[in-house]
């Protein structure tokens, strides 16, 4: 382990820059900076990181071109999760439709951007989720209104012919007159019981669906992981636990090494089933001041409270160890694997600005560890 350099920022974020740049170049708005500005010196580790960067630009710029796609945010989105391969849903349909036609269209690429749409948790379908919550809420109120009424009429009625029979009246017509009212009370509650029981019904079934939602907006479904949603969420209690309690917060970035590698040798599936492995290791380490999430594609993210950064770089190499001693089988075919092993990078979060600074700072240690020759945990030094 040894301190990391300073690097450069997340290709993600870099990316995302550079495609806003072109498309304000492509609506005829100057640019505020130029792109040569940015370039580090040659040789560099950061050298290295903007190249490979400047190469996937060019790259989504190509498939573009070659699928005659239009320049549209979606076309960019798709073209950057196939050429990543950050989003396998989409990898999977775009190599099918390659192998079945040899090109994609505008069209066909919204068609897959609707269904991967589907599969989330949409503004929509919360919105059509509360919906129902109030149309079910006022149809019981509805109800009970409906029934206190009714009770009130009953008692009223009940009342009106206890009056008659006090009076002396012959009593046969009075009390046919409230066993009617009485039937007539019954068939009442028996309707409003069977509509309360459909509407009991349709809470429950809204309850079940409301807590797939949650689970789903928050879990990765491939290793059940917390997703990097309900991570940023437990990284802001986890800070504020940390400085309450005056205690140290880390965390730590893990990615798999050549995991398309191993997509590559031994397909998705068995790349899924490593996925859930490694995913199942760490998770091993996690109790309730220890989280574990997936951060994305083959990156998991933990954060340890109390622990301070050189004792989780410890805590994380344990994992790193564990795993890059063992030999895995592929279940498929029974062949064994090649090594399998993830490069880590760790930073304290309570000695930056922020949050987002202390994840950047893991984040360009791990990119150093890979650097470095991967399989190894990497510190990042506190003045980056
Ligand atoms: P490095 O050591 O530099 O991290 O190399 P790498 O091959 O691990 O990294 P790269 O970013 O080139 O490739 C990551 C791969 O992870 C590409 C993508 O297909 C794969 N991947 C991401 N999510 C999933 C998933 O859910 N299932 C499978 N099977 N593969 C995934
Ligand atoms: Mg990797
Ligand atoms: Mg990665």
């Amino acid at each position: 382990m040894t301190g990391a350099n300073p690097s450069s920022a997340s290709p993600q974020h870099g990316l995302t820059n550079r495609l806003t740049r072109w498309a304000r170049n492509l609506s005829g708005k100057a640019e505020d900076e130029p792109v040569a500005a940015e370039r580090p010196r040659r040789g560099t580790a950061a050298n290295r990181e903007v190249d490979r960067r400047r190469q996937l630009y060019e790259d989504i710029g190509d498939f573009l071109f070659a699928h005659d796609l239009d320049l549209t945010p979606i076309n960019f989105s798709i073209a950057l999760d196939y050429l990543t391969g950050a989003n396998v849903g989409v990898e999977k349909a775009i190599r099918a439709v390659l192998m079945e036609r040899g090109k994609i269209t505008n069209s066909w690429v919204e068609t897959v951007a609707a269904e991967q749409r589907a599969d989330e948790v949409t503004p929509e379908s919360l919105a059509a989720m509360l919906d129902k919550v109030e149309e079910n809420l006022s149809q019981f109120t509805g109800l009970m209104h409906e029934s206190r009424n009714s009770a009130k009429d009953y008692g009223a009625a009940l009342q009106e012919q206890a009056k008659d029979l006090a009076a002396g009246q012959d009593s046969e017509p009075v009390l046919a007159k409230l066993v009617g009212l009485t039937r007539s009370m019954v068939e009442k509650t028996r309707q409003v019981e069977s509509q309360l029981r459909e509407n009991q019904k349709q809470t429950q079934a809204l309850k079940s669906s409301l807590e797939t939602a949650r689970r789903a907006a928050e879990h990765d479904h491939l290793t059940g992981l917390p997703n990097r949603r309900a991570f940023e969420g437990v990284l802001r209690e986890e800070l504020v636990l940390a400085q309450e309690k005056s205690e140290a917060l880390s965390v730590a970035f893990c990615d798999i090494d050549h995991f398309k590698a191993i997509n590559d040798t031994h397909g998705h599936d068995t790349g899924d089933r490593v996925l859930k492995f490694v995913a199942g290791l760490l998770a091993k380490a996690s109790n309730d001041r220890c989280h574990v999430a997936r951060h994305g594609g083959e990156e998991f993210v933990m954060l340890f409270r109390g622990k301070t950064a050189a004792e989780t770089c410890e805590a994380v190499d344990h994992v790193r160890a564990d795993l890059a001693g063992r030999s895995l089988v592929n279940r498929t075919n029974g062949e064994r694997m090649s090594r399998v092993s993830f490069s880590a990078g760790v930073s304290n979060v309570l000695a930056y600005e922020d949050p987002r600074a202390a994840l950047k700072a893991a984040d360009r240690a791990l990119y150093l560890a890979k650097e470095h020759g991967r399989n190894r945990v990497y510190l990042a030094a506190e003045t980056d």
